[in-house]
């Protein structure tokens, strides 16, 4: 290899470990109808020093997600870690669009017929430098949350995509929004995950909304709903 070409791998690699963007591809929405819940989850790309995308939302969408990572110049084929929040059918629906990556749905990480133990509990599973995925339980037994630690205008930040651990903004002076599922134990579990969440992000991608900031305020209100 000659001079100059080490020195642009290291300078890159240095770009790599340093900066991940998290990219909201489709802020996920739910209403609901008089028979019917019209839903569909939050989709994130992560660019990192590995390419990851955040829940594929429903088998209807497979174009759609094609055409938003070309936006961003990336190719299903690049993606390198496949993370569903949960397994319900909106946040898993194009998971074969990524051939080439390790799948982590819920607690359960696999590539191809290989399957993986991983730890999820405390740090997590660290997927790459600044990426790390959380068991979060609650919303069903086996969410995790992705967190992203990352550097803007020199300050340290910390994103969460946390799918319907948090379903969206408003669930949070409205608590029967993400209180509709689950058992009374499952429900104890995510007020306890929320707040934990919350206490470490400045951001948060929810299951079903936009991303939103997490305040002071926010983080009292949420402390304040944990349930013992
Ligand atoms: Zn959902």
């Amino acid at each position: 290899m000659d001079k100059n070409a080490k020195a642009v791998d290291e300078s890159s690699f240095q770009t790599k470990v340093k900066m991940c963007q998290v990219i909201v591809l489709f802020s996920g929405y739910s209403t609901k109808l008089d028979e019917t819940l019209k839903a569909n989850c939050s989709c994130t790309l992560i660019k990192a020093s590995r390419n990851i995308i955040v829940d594929t939302m429903t088998a209807w969408d497979r174009q759609r997600i094609i055409d938003a990572l070309a936006e961003h110049d990336i190719t299903a084929d690049q993606i390198d870690y496949v993370v569903c929040t949960h397994s319900h059918a909106d946040h898993i629906g194009n998971n074969n669009l990524f051939l080439n990556a390790e799948h982590i749905i819920g607690t359960c990480v696999h590539r191809g017929d290989e399957f993986f133990e991983r730890n999820f509990e405390n740090e997590g599973y660290r997927i790459c430098p600044g990426v790390r995925v959380v068991a979060t339980p609650g919303h069903t037994s086996d969410d995790v949350t992705v967190l992203v630690d990352t550097t803007i205008s020199s300050k340290s930040i910390c994103f969460a995509i946390t799918g319907d651990l948090f379903e969206k903004e408003d669930d949070i002076l409205d608590p029967s929004i993400w209180k509709e599922f689950g058992t009374a134990e499952l429900q104890a579990t995510q007020s306890r995950m929320r707040s934990d969440i919350m206490h470490l992000a400045n951001f948060i991608v929810p299951g079903h909304g936009p991303m939103f900031a997490v305040t002071e305020d926010l983080r009292k209100i949420i402390k304040s709903q944990i349930i013992v």
